[in-house]
């Protein structure tokens, strides 16, 4: 039996790492355990690291014959190079893979790091390296393009991998009852769109989950968990199309549960709104991320102030509650951005509002091309780079891994410090208003 272990990263950045649920550890145990299914001579586990120090982590791994990790984030990097590298002393003959964003970008570095690495997603290349493993030849590099492996090709992922209390809580859903039991969900991957500080888009074109898969998915999770609430972590969770779209919430709606997601304000429309309500939705998030137009087209949103405007009244005609999640230090930010979000969130009311500091994450345009945007410097300790922090606590790290220059395309720019303060004032603003959460 060949053995292998799919390590959670600490998520050391949040608040609280065990509120959400480790999506492509699940997907990707489920896929491996699939395609084995017939010959049963694989087993697969997931080690969970989060909340485990970092000097106690190898207590929690136990051996197997190769370790895969998957990276998205760059703030994660460190962390699981350093969990290999206690793994390989500890159990020196398994082998360690890693995929994921971080990986794509900087993949000669982390060649460095690992036995082998995954470019683009990871499904066949995972089942690859297993097959590999065994035979002795493993290579160093594991490509495929996500347009020959759609997510919606393999069964929804399972979740006996990992306690129940690490599936469900009552903390997604907090602020609509005390004891919802609640957990995470990917019906799709990907986004179509190009924002300029983002690297969540991948694939860059969105793969879904059939209708009749949604249904099956909701229908375990309500017969072997009891969930009563789903949280969709789709990046866009209404499909921009119509034809797409319909048929989705629909399927949602079948299943009976109560469910949140993230949105883009693009193609919403009464007859989608209507339709979410139906199905059960009771909040949307929604990537505003400036009420400034200037900022929105610097960072190529592709929306208007105006369009905003009219998604929040959407919701609220609906009874739809409504978390406008904003960016603070976006390049092109006017000086009164305090005093213009302010008036913005009095305007139009969201029932709560998530702010956050611009990470330049590795893999953006921003990064990329960084003196465009007015940016002198970018802090290559990759530590201190994921995206969108400081949303949920002061506790949480603060961020900001770059400087502005002085004097910008736009003008004035601001220092770290003025970012911080902005977003300190901003922050406390909204705890007042108590749209926070
Ligand atoms: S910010 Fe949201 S809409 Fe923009 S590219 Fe990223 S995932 Fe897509």
């Amino acid at each position: 039996m060949f053995s292998v272990g799919i390590i959670i990263p600490s998520w050391h950045y949040w608040a609280n790492p065990s509120k959400i649920q480790p999506m492509y550890e699940l997907h990707f145990a489920t896929v491996i355990d699939s395609h084995f299914s017939k010959t049963k001579d694989v087993k697969v586990s997931i080690i969970d690291l989060r909340g485990i120090r970092s000097d106690q982590q190898i207590y929690h791994i136990p051996e197997h014959d190769a370790y895969f990790y998957w990276i998205p984030k760059t703030g994660d990097y460190k962390g699981m190079v350093k969990v290999a590298g206690q793994i390989k002393l500890h159990y020196p003959k398994a082998k360690h893979a890693a995929g994921g964003t971080h990986i794509d970008i900087f993949r000669e570095d982390c060649a460095n790091d690992f036995d082998a690495i995954v470019i683009g997603p990871g499904e066949e290349s995972f089942i690859s390296i297993i097959k590999d493993c065994r035979k002795g030849s493993l290579k160093k590099i594991y490509k495929a393009d996500y347009a020959d492996i759609p997510y919606g090709g393999y069964p929804f992922m399972r979740r006996h991998y990992l306690p129940d209390t690490a599936i469900v809580n009552n903390l997604l859903f907090e602020k609509y009852g005390a004891d919802i039991r609640s957990t995470c969900v990917l019906f799709s991957r990907g986004c179509c769109f190009k924002c300029k500080f983002c690297v969540y888009n991948v694939p860059s074109i969105i793969q879904m989950k059939s209708p009749a898969m949604i249904e099956n998915e909701i229908k375990y999770l309500k017969e072997e968990y009891s969930v009563q609430a789903i949280n969709l972590k789709d990046e866009i969770c209404i499909p921009i199309s119509r034809d797409t779209a319909i048929p989705f919430m629909e399927a949602i709606g079948r299943g009976g549960v109560m469910w949140r997601g993230q949105t883009t304000v693009v193609g919403i429309t009464e007859e989608k709104m209507a339709l979410a309500k139906k199905s059960g939705c009771i909040e949307l998030a929604v990537g505003v991320e400036s009420v400034s137009q200037k900022v929105l087209d610097i960072i190529d949103k592709k929306i208007t102030v105006e369009q905003i405007k009219h998604f929040i009244k959407l919701c609220k005609e609906h009874g739809i509650k409504c978390k406008m999640c904003l960016i603070f230090g976006l390049p092109g930010e006017p000086e009164n951005i305090v005093d213009l979000t302010r008036a913005f969130v009095e305007e139009v009311k969201p029932d709560y509002v998530s702010l956050s500091g611009l990470d330049p994450v590795p893999g953006s345009d921003i990064y990329r091309n960084h003196k465009r945007y007015g940016i002198k410097h970018i802090d290559e300790n990759w530590e201190k780079h994921a995206h969108l922090l400081y949303r949920f606590s002061d506790s949480e790290e603060v961020g900001l891994p770059f400087e502005y220059e002085k004097d910008t395309s736009w003008g004035k720019a601001f220092s770290r410090e003025d970012i911080i303060e902005n977003i300190r004032r901003m922050q406390q603003y909204l705890r007042d208003q108590k749209m926070t959460y």
